[in-house]
């Protein structure tokens, strides 16, 4: 395979988001987080910059730009202080059409996504009762004619009052009549304007952090049968073959939240005076500081390790999966680090850190929670028996 180098693009798009993210500073982030408000403005520089369609091929409107560039979008807009959880779901579900839907669909909906004029940023997966095993979901779409008539519940469907298209996974086979419990589930794309009218619901949770994520209610919700992405009962691996993008996608964002906290920290360290000499001057301040930024920027590797595997055709999974588990959790040290440097106003609201520690927690828990990525590791690497 040819080998590119993109390291002008990166520096280019670092700069195009440092600058975005410099009209956003931390009074707009602390405004929207205590009010629960979605970050509309910021969403929208972003598409008008085609930031959001970088991957999207340009035949359809989009940059064509491979996924280690959406994951450099992805790390400067955390390390220059935004948040992405607003719109980067676009970035992974838009590869669901991309990949399995038919032509008249690309040419439908991939431009004006591209556009921005409709917005992608729901994935209905995951539900109350079955949480993390897929397979079990119960949300049914039954045929009837020349729509499928949707019944069930979704949880944490994020930004579902913001997007007007939505991914949704359902069973149009029953479990228990179905050979494999992976067959018999489908991929539909929901319009919700049209939806809301006819039987959805969306009902925001609150949450600790601002993330505009919803329960959502489907009662007799009719979607026409030309809304379904490839085979009927193939869905789940439609919605699996994506996940290694979007384990990645996310890994990038804790990437870009760690140095955003170790920058921080540092700053503070060498700024502030205790005891008449920098509190960075001390071991005790610096040592984890520098350690977050080792395991930080260890992370990363593996994140771009992981993107090109993907890029080039081969098999990712275990690197996708691990570099989500590495970067998260190197994140969350990085934040650790990071509000014990700043003492007492680590909790202040105004330095931001206690919001940016609030919103690194997640990605530990979501898209995938870190056991079921040790669990994956230990299966389809190590060939240790399956525990679930
Ligand atoms: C803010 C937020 C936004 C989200 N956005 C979306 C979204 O847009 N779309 C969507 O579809 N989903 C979304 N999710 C759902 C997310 O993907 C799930 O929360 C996550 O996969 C974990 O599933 P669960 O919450 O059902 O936990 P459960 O499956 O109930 O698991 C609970 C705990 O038990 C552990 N556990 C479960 N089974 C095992 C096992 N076999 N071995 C070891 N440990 C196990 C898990 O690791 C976890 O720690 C979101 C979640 C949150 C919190």
């Amino acid at each position: 395979m040819q080998h590119i180098d993109h390291s002008e693009t990166v520096t280019q798009l670092r700069d195009t988001v440092e600058r975005v993210c410099n009209d956003f500073p931390g009074e707009y982030w602390r405004a929207k987080d205590r009010e629960r408000a979605y970050p509309g403005e910021f969403v929208q520089a972003l598409t008008d910059l085609g930031l959001l369609s970088a991957l999207i091929p340009e035949e359809f409107g989009g940059s064509g730009l491979p996924l280690s560039m959406g994951s450099e979008i992805l790390k400067a807009i955390h390390e220059f202080g935004g948040n992405a959880g607003a719109c980067h779901a676009q970035m992974y579900t838009m590869g669901t059409v991309l990949r399995h839907g038919n032509a008249d669909q690309k040419k439908r909906y991939l431009p004006k996504i591209a556009s921005g004029e409709l917005r992608l940023q729901a994935f209905g997966v995951t539900e109350p009762t079955a949480g993390t095993d897929t397979t079990s979901i119960s949300t049914m779409a039954v045929r009837q004619g020349d729509h499928y008539i949707i019944n069930g519940q979704k949880v944490w469907t994020s930004r579902a009052e913001y997007s007007d298209l939505m991914v949704l996974l359902a069973r149009t086979t029953p479990k228990d009549q179905v050979k494999k419990r992976t067959d018999g589930l489908s991929v539909f794309l929901v319009d919700m304007q049209h939806a809301k009218a006819h039987g959805m619901t969306i009902k925001p949770i609150r949450t600790m952090i601002n993330h505009s994520t919803t329960e959502v209610f489907f009662d007799n919700v009719p979607v026409p049968v030309a809304n379904l992405i490839g085979e009927e009962g193939q869905g789940l691996r439609y919605i699996l073959s994506g996940m290694n993008a979007e384990r990645i996608l996310i890994a990038s964002e804790c990437i870009g939240d760690g140095r955003w906290f170790i920058k921080k920290a540092r700053d503070y360290a060498c700024e502030r005076k205790v005891f008449g000499r920098p509190i960075g001057q001390n071991q005790g301040v610096q040592f984890p500081i520098a350690r977050a930024y080792a395991e930080v920027e260890a992370a990363n590797l593996m994140v771009d390790h992981a993107a090109k595997r993907y890029e080039q055709g081969k098999p990712c999974g275990t690197q996708a999966n691990i570099s989500k588990m590495l970067a998260s959790e190197a994140a969350w040290h990085a934040g650790e680090a990071c509000i014990q440097t700043f003492g007492g106003f680590g909790v202040a609201e105004e330095y931001d850190v206690e919001r940016k520690f609030r919103e690194s927690r997640l990605y530990q828990i979501a898209p995938i929670s870190t056991n079921l990525i040790l669990s994956y590791v230990a299966e389809h690497e190590l060939g240790m028996p399956r525990s679930y």
